[in-house]
């Protein structure tokens, strides 16, 4: 059994761990640093740059040099190699992964353990396709030898946005179809979470990265991701995050017109039908939003139950949710980890006190984990709100913390009209034992997921994202290489 103490004041010492541009480790120009804390009891894990504009120039100018050279000689089957062993380095130090992510953004260890399907099978996933992509020859309507074919070319500097949540899983997603099409990227992690990413930057170059094809500049959303965002070097943006800043990214993109795909927010319904197998359906319903302490994008926060069950079924889960155990994330028997800094604590604080005012009731929860275990950290009880109405605020809003709104409903109708009453559209949760019913339901909901009888399932080669005001644009399956190509048409006389 891993002694994740001893691995952690292994890794982390409080010292400074410098960004990655162009093949080399190094400090912002300012020579400016931001502190990497653990939320789970506030201490210093290291410092990194706080990197700006002017760093986020060296590594655009950086990833367009290696675009246009040696990058460019790589073949298909060269950069499929290379994302294979990429995927064999991260497989070798999978558990120091794993366990800085938990220390840095306090995700319990044993689900970031459990992510690798998802990072692992990304990388050999697109490794697969990286040999697969190819143009046609079209038949046109035009007289004589002339010949119309396609091929597909990468668009170029790709830089991504990504958020604190999930970052190597966020990372490895925007990597790895990138590097399969032949793009070079800039990477500006979360400030509240970058080191996975410098640890993975590192990994990548050991096993062969160009330099250049890779750079991560770590800094503030305000510095260097909004000059990111605005780089007239940069041919498409791949953000996820919050819709506001998707927002402000997309109006940045306008200045050259680049690309622009977003993975944002959700404020995701599960519906639960009077014929659901209860008993499974209770803990998933659950962990639909307590898994990550509700720091998830797709968190099933909306809790249609029909009236029927309703009572039981929330009870049930009111009593599921009580029982999971709170702590810090590299504790094996932790469910709900912290969460990822005081002025988020403190916004689902906000919550907490708003849904009471607006008159629902706590079933259980409903404030900070307070005592000793919890010094320094930020910890949020896992909460349910039963007598929800939909006007309520803790209804309409992103909460992005472990919180449930119970909401009985009468008939499918008004479920599906009320379920897609909202501005987001990412994913959605039906339970029922009835095909039918399922199927109906999973047809009429706006959203880019529906899942039936299960939760969270998502995979390299099934595309993921959103509608409305979640986002547009997909990420896995072979749908998403398209975000990163762009179409040529030659045309050949041979007359
Ligand atoms: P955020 O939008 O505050 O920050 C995300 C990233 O954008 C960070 O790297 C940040 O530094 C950067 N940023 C901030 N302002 C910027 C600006 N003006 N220009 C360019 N970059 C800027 O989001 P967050 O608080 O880190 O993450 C939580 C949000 O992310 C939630 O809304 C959640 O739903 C969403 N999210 C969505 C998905 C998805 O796949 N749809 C996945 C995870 C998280």
């Amino acid at each position: 059994m891993t002694d994740w103490k001893s691995l952690a004041a292994e890794l982390y010492d409080g010292s400074f761990r410098p960004m990655f541009v162009d093949g080399a480790w190094c400090e912002a120009r300012s020579g400016k640093v931001m502190d990497a804390r653990n939320p789970a009891d506030g201490s210093l894990l290291a410092t990194v740059p706080q990197g700006d504009a002017a760093d986020i120039d060296a590594a655009v100018a950086a990833a367009r040099k290696a675009f246009e050279g040696p990058w460019s000689k790589f073949t298909p089957f060269e950069r499929q190699a290379l994302l294979l062993r990429i995927a064999d380095g991260f497989e070798a130090a999978w558990e120091r992964l794993c366990l800085s992510d938990t220390l840095d953004m306090g995700m319990p260890i044993q689900r970031t353990l459990a992510n690798s399907r998802r990072v692992l099978g990304m990388l050999r996933f697109y490794a697969g396709q990286a040999v697969s992509i190819h143009g046609q020859t079209i038949p046109n309507s035009f007289p004589g030898e002339i010949y119309s074919q396609t091929v597909r070319e990468p668009v170029g500097v790709v830089g991504a946005i990504i958020p604190w949540n999930a970052p190597i899983a966020g990372s490895v997603w925007k990597i790895a179809p990138a590097l399969a099409t032949g793009c070079t990227v800039v990477l500006k992690p979360s400030e509240e979470a970058s080191l996975t990413v410098l640890m993975i930057a590192r990994i990548m170059q050991e096993v062969g990265l160009p330099d250049g094809v890779l750079n991560i500049v770590t800094g503030l959303g305000s510095e260097a991701g909004a000059a990111l965002a605005a780089h007239p070097g940069v041919d498409k943006i791949v953000f996820t995050g919050s819709t506001a800043t998707g927002q402000a990214i997309a109006r940045a993109a306008t200045g050259n017109l680049k690309r622009v795909s977003l993975e944002l927010g959700g404020k995701s319904p599960v519906i639960v039908c009077r014929d659901a197998d209860i008993d499974k359906a209770v803990p998933v319903a659950a962990m639909a939003v307590f898994a990550n302490s509700g720091q998830i994008c797709i968190a099933g926060s909306r809790l249609f139950v029909a009236r029927e069950i309703h009572d039981e079924f929330v009870r049930r889960v009111a009593d599921f949710a009580a029982k999971l155990r709170i702590g810090h994330g590299i504790d094996e028997g932790t469910d709900v980890g912290p969460i990822i800094s005081a002025r988020q604590a403190d916004r689902i604080a906000g919550y907490l006190a708003a849904g009471p005012n607006e008159g629902a009731e706590v079933l259980t929860g409903g404030s900070r984990a307070e005592g000793a275990a919890f010094a320094g950290g930020n910890f949020i009880q896992p909460t349910v709100f039963g007598g929800v109405t939909d006007g309520m605020t803790i209804a309409r809003e992103e909460i992005f913390g472990p919180v449930i709104s119970a909401l009985p409903f009468d008939t499918l109708d008004e479920v599906v009209e009320r379920a897609n009453a909202t501005s987001y559209g990412l994913a959605a949760g039906v339970f029922s034992t009835h095909l039918g019913t399922a199927h109906k339901l999973a047809h009429r909901i706006k959203a880019g997921s529906v899942w039936v009888n299960m939760y969270h399932a998502i995979d390299p080669a099934v595309p993921f994202g959103g509608v409305k005001m979640s986002g547009y644009g997909r990420e896995g399956g072979t749908e998403h290489l398209d975000e990163y190509l762009d179409t040529k048409a030659i045309w050949i006389n041979t007359d």
